[in-house]
């Protein structure tokens, strides 16, 4: 790090520890009063509210509730942060005096609790920290800041409705998409990963036609339960049988629906399945498995119709860029204790952030603890204890919104002086 960039860290930070007791504030407000996806709209004011007061450019209604901040400082490159803003309809069982007391109606109808149980509360603020600081240092970097705050990650629509809402025709087009998310890890420790980052996934409901009967006249009927049971068996094959040792993939058939009585045959079976792949080809080859079996096991019984497979929802896989990846770690290496710095796995969970990086080259996704606590000890009953470790986490937010403005700076800002080299 050069003495300038030095300087400029020490300015930043100065800056940073003044913010912390708003931004705690703002999160928890946030947490208290989590919107599910495509009804964020109290979230987005809020956002918007902020990046006004900043002084960028801000439109509202991105997508539906989408936001966009642009500020600009100057000649130089387009960077756009992104934070994703629903939450998940899970009932808060933590006890915290900010925990979301929050139901709602959602798109069927129904009654749900509603819980940031995925953290992107912490996102939003970290996005709005970052804000504050580049806002507040615009000697220290200069081109445009695009911040993006998102509606529906948890539905895997919300990137899509952003860019079908023209962010990359109405907007500057970035040359860098920056974006982060909290991950079950131990406390501190920042993943990386050049590549494929988070798998594609593909959800599908399949509806079998059969002919119902009573129970006790089998001959009568097109028994689609039957159809399911050898459905399903037959899907299982499609990675054991047809998927190489050296690829990975998942196909789980997550619900099995049909009939209400024991002695009655119903006349139809729904399945709903969700599909994990981490290589294009490889999703085309299940895809394709997937419709074979299902037409072929309808065909098997007799169907009077053939099934019908609707797609639910598609995540593109995060495939971050090799050269992006390499200047942000370089930039985290020059910060952080090298051994807080680690490269990860490719993971099966999906995240919507890989379509942004279908219309653009160069994008960076990256993890950030929060919690000692492992992936495998993330359950309701230690839901708990993970919402009392965001307590202290706001406190150590400290080095995490130091990612973003850092990240940012590094690329906004030159010229700049590469840290630690990445570890291959
Ligand atoms: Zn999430």
């Amino acid at each position: 790090m050069n003495r300038e960039s030095n300087e400029y860290s020490k300015t930043f930070l100065a800056k940073l520890d003044k913010l912390l007791p708003d931004l705690e504030a703002f999160y928890k407000d946030i947490h208290a009063h989590p919107e599910i996806s495509m009804q964020e709209t109290r979230t987005a004011e809020m956002a918007a509210g902020r990046l006004n007061a900043l002084g960028f450019e801000v439109t509202k209604g991105v997508g539906k509730t989408g936001v966009v901040g642009k500020l600009r400082n100057g000649e130089g490159p387009v960077v756009m942060l992104r934070a994703d803003m629903d939450a998940l309809p899970v009932k808060e069982a933590t006890g915290l005096p900010y925990a979301s007391k929050v139901t709602v109606i959602d798109r069927d109808g129904k009654s749900v609790p509603v819980m940031h149980a995925c953290g992107h509360d912490m996102h939003v603020t970290w996005l709005v920290g970052a804000a504050s600081l580049f806002a507040q240092v615009r000697d220290a970097w200069s081109g445009t800041l695009m911040t993006v705050f998102q509606p529906a990650e948890e539905t895997a629509n919300g990137a899509k409705s952003m860019i079908d809402d023209g962010l990359f025709k109405r907007f500057p087009r970035p040359e860098v998409i920056l974006g982060q998310h909290v991950m079950a890890e131990p406390a501190g420790v920042i993943d990386y990963r050049s590549g494929v980052v988070t798998s594609a996934g593909d959800s599908f409901e399949v509806r079998l036609f059969g002919r119902g009967a009573h129970g006790s006249m089998p001959q009568a009927s097109i028994d689609p339960v039957v159809m399911a049971a050898a459905t399903v068996l037959r899907l299982q094959t499609i990675v054991s049988r047809e998927i190489a040792a050296s690829d990975s993939a998942v196909v789980t058939i997550g619900s099995i629906q049909a009939g209400t009585k024991e002695n009655v045959i119903p006349d139809q079976a729904l399945l709903k399945l969700n599909v994990r792949t981490f290589d294009e080809s490889v999703r085309k080859h299940i895809l394709a498995a997937i419709k074979r079996i299902v037409d072929a096991e309808a065909a098997a019984s007799s169907a009077p119709r053939p099934p019908e497979i609707i797609p639910l929802d598609r995540y593109t896989a995060v495939i971050n860029d090799s050269e992006a990846t390499k200047r942000v770690v370089d930039s985290f290496c020059s910060h952080f204790p090298k051994d807080r710095v680690r490269e990860s796995q490719p993971t099966s969970a999906s995240e919507d952030f890989g379509l942004f990086g279908s219309e653009l080259i160069h994008r960076q996704y990256f993890g950030s603890s929060e919690a000692q606590i492992r992936k495998s000890t993330i359950r309701q009953k230690r839901v708990a204890e993970w919402a009392r470790s965001r307590l202290t986490t706001i406190h150590t937010l400290h080095p995490l919104f130091i990612q973003h403005w850092r990240l940012a700076l590094k690329l906004l800002y030159v010229p700049q002086e590469l840290g630690c080299q990445l570890e291959k």
